[in-house]
């Protein structure tokens, strides 16, 4: 057998995850010689072989991957001769133009849960406890390539016998970045809401933490990507202190329970549900309620959102309590989560007491939010765990793009080559607090992959914060191309990007609001696709938003234009639900401004149509959240009514109005709410007849689980995303692939 030198490159995500270790197992196992490193596009290896035990080398590298590894590349090639004895890990090279993905924060793993729990072992009851298999990674990462020191555990010094493992390739520990223990690592820390220490021994912490969330405390606690607000989902009255200290009335709460045989009993969860609840991301999923907690959890809500403990110190807290969690982002309304100390002074007064650790959060990220439609996945926030992601594209980038969202829901991504790298969700940017925090992840992005962008990719709405922010960047390199992107041509790019559609496409953006090329706000849109541009071949009529931006938050509103749509002045004579919620005067009012169309802008959006009718049925007047009316229509539809109303179709023009007026005289809300959807799904037919082409569905009202069902149901190969939410955190996705 000829022995000859290979270099084998592997890109994908493959630092921070037990590569290395693997690979030297791996060429121990194969009598192999040679070296591996962390090089900035990947790992690199070098060995002596055959070419035939080089193959199976290969072939099993790919069939036993590391649990949280993921290969996109291979690329193999013979070097000069060199001759190398034993096999060695060599520590990282730190060059080149960074492309290896950064590890998302994942939940802790079987082999630490076991350990945690286990008396003998030395990091029993350690609330930190990790290895090379599990826990955190992108939150704490400050840049690549990923090793302690480019970490908040820098400020760690590991004891001897860590170290000892972290040094042993053998060892599941083995060059696990974050690890410590009792001794070393991160120590926990209770206070009290002035910031008084309860305690100084480490290892009753939880005890005591345990025991003010029995006693109705609300707690403060630290997690991986920001701080939680803790109460005992059993007890009705630290739920309502927490509404009513968060001033946040009837938005469901999430709940964390101990494990999934809690969550079978609290919701009816299905097998591909089970999978998502138990897996390594953790994310939150909307399940169907099965038993209501005796507390207003989710007024007048049959959902529920529930997530299993993916901490150690979670895992310890919910074995001493036995109860079930409420766990919410820690944040004032519009701003970002909390991730220091410091920012928890603006929630003074919400919280009882604090339960901090000394591991700084390096990059905020929010818990990830799922719902299950039809056995698919279905993104409702991408963030920890999930986040960031690299997406591979059908075709080569010949720039580097930055995209920066839209302005709710944001994330931002960076395309090079043929990768995009989405951000975990940023938020809604409705806030000087939530700009900077999004200012900040633009250049924590750019940071981490030392990117500078040559284009830079916005959205259309001229007074978005990210549209501004695109200008701000722009002005200070003029070398910088700018590109606006039509929002709703975005929503169905960033599926057709994740799907690797070629061709033309039927795209259905059914959407909340989103700036059109004519300055109205469109939203109820059929547009043919390709990567090279749009047609509008369809949209909704337009209607007025009475008081515009106010129209978003008041589904009466929009409601009460449509009435004046269908009956001029003599709305002011009806007495329905809509017209009872207004004084005269304020039909008075907003009748003029419907006629001079003042402050009244256009739009032709199915969000807004959404909220109309549940004011119409007298469901919702005024929002106190954003989603709150489509979510209490979803809970009225019964699926036994059949039919539908009627709509107009004429020259790419839909007319809602005939639907309006017939539902006004149904005489059962539930029966109206049901062919409300099922309309719906008639002017999907209806429009597409025309065109021989795949659907593709993206835009917020798609987060509405019996409309997308419906839609699944008429159009089984309908296309809809996976790993992008069908809100606007997929905007920044389609946004590059439109600038390419
Ligand atoms: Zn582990
Ligand atoms: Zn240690
Ligand atoms: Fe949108």
């Amino acid at each position: 057998m000829e022995l000859s030198t290979y270099k084998i490159k592997i890109e994908g995500t493959v630092q921070g995850v037990g590569f290395r270790p693997f690979i030297y197992g791996l060429a121990t196992r194969f009598l192999l010689h040679g070296t591996v490193l962390n090089g900035a596009q990947g790992v690199e290896i070098v060995v002596n072989a055959s070419s035939e035990n080089l193959q199976n080398f290969i072939d099993t590298i790919r069939i036993e991957l590391p649990p949280l590894a993921h290969i996109d590349r291979i690329e193999t090639n013979k070097i000069p001769f060199h001759t190398y004895t034993g096999f060695h890990i060599i520590t990282t090279e730190n060059e080149g133009e960074t492309t290896v993905r950064i590890p998302p924060d994942v939940s802790i793993c079987h082999q630490c849960e076991v350990e945690l729990f286990d008396p003998k072992n030395r990091r029993f009851g350690y609330p930190f406890i990790t290895c090379t298999y599990c826990g955190v990674r992108y939150s704490i990462i400050e840049h690549l390539p990923y090793d302690r020191v480019h970490t908040s555990m820098k400020f760690f010094k590991m004891c001897d016998i860590c170290k000892s493992e972290y040094m042993d390739p053998l060892d599941r520990r083995y060059h696990a970045q974050p690890i410590g223990c009792w001794d070393c690592g991160p120590q926990l820390n209770l206070m009290d809401n002035t910031g008084v220490s309860l305690g100084t021994r480490q290892d009753d912490m939880v005890e005591q933490t345990a025991n003010l969330l029995k006693n109705g405390k609300i707690v403060a606690i630290k997690g991986v990507g920001g701080y939680h607000l803790m109460c005992d989902a059993t007890n009705a009255e630290a739920v309502a202190k927490l509404r009513k200290r968060k001033c946040r009335p009837s938005k469901p709460f999430a709940v964390m329970v101990k494990d999934i045989n809690i969550a079978r009993e609290l919701g009816e969860i299905s097998q591909k549900e089970e999978t998502l609840l138990s897996s390594k991301e953790r994310p939150i999923v909307i399940v169907q309620m099965k038993r209501k907690l005796a507390t207003d959890i989710a007024p007048n809500m049959s959902k529920i959102g529930l997530f299993l403990p993916y901490t150690p110190l979670h895992l310890l807290l919910l074995d001493t309590l036995d109860c079930p969690l409420v766990a919410t982002s820690a944040n004032v309304t519009d701003e970002p989560i909390c991730t220091h100390l410091k920012d928890l002074e603006k929630l003074q007064g919400v919280y009882d007491y604090v339960l901090e650790h000394d591991r700084k959060i390096v990059n905020g990220c929010d818990d990830s939010v799922v719902m299950v439609v039809k056995e698919k996945q279905i993104l409702l926030r991408r963030a920890r765990g999930y986040a960031p992601v690299s997406l591979q594209l059908p075709f080569v980038l010949s720039n580097k793009i930055l995209a920066l969202g839209a302005n709710q829901k944001n994330t931002i991504a960076i395309g090079f080559q043929n990768q995009v790298i989405l951000s975990p969700h940023i938020g809604d940017l409705n806030s000087i607090g939530s700009v900077e925090y999004y200012e900040k992840n633009i250049e924590t992005l750019k940071r981490m992959y030392d990117f500078k962008p040559e284009v830079i990719a916005y959205d259309m709405h001229p007074h978005y914060e990210s549209t501004k922010v695109a200008f701000q960047i722009a002005a200070k390199d003029e070398k910088i191309k700018t590109n606006e992107v039509q929002h709703h041509y975005a929503h169905i790019l960033g599926v057709m990007a994740e799907k690797q559609v070629m061709g033309k496409v039927l795209g259905v953006a059914f959407d909340g609001t989103g700036y059109g090329e004519d300055g109205t706000l469109w939203g109820g849109e059929f547009m043919v696709c390709d990567y090279e541009g749009f047609e509008r071949i369809a949209h909704v009529n337009y209607f007025k938003l009475l008081g515009g931006s106010k129209a978003i938050k008041e589904p009466r509103r929009v409601a009460l234009s449509l009435l004046f749509d269908l009956y001029g002045e003599k709305t002011l004579l009806l007495d329905n639900h809509t017209t009872k919620s207004f004084s005269n005067v304020e039909l008075k009012t907003y009748y003029l401004s419907w006629e001079k169309g003042l402050n009244a802008p256009l739009s032709s959006s199915i969000g807004r149509l959404f909220d109309a009718v549940a004011s119409l049925l007298g469901v919702c007047q005024v929002m106190s959240f954003e989603g709150e009316s489509g979510m209490m229509l979803e809970e009225l539809y019964d699926k036994s009514v059949v039919g539908h109303y009627t709509f107009g179709y004429e020259k790419g023009l839909i007319d809602i109005l005939p639907l309006i007026k017939e539902m006004l005289v149904e005489d059962d809300v539930v029966v109206a709410i049901s062919k409300f959807f099922h309309t719906l799904v008639e002017i999907i037919v209806m429009v597409s007849k025309a065109y021989d082409l795949p659907l593709v569905l993206s835009g917020g009202v798609f987060q509405n689980r019996i409309l997308l069902a419906l839609v699944l149901e008429r159009f089984p190969e309908a296309l809809i995303s996976y790993t992008i939410p069908p809100n606007d955190g997929g905007i920044s996705l389609g946004q590059v692939v439109a600038s390419a």
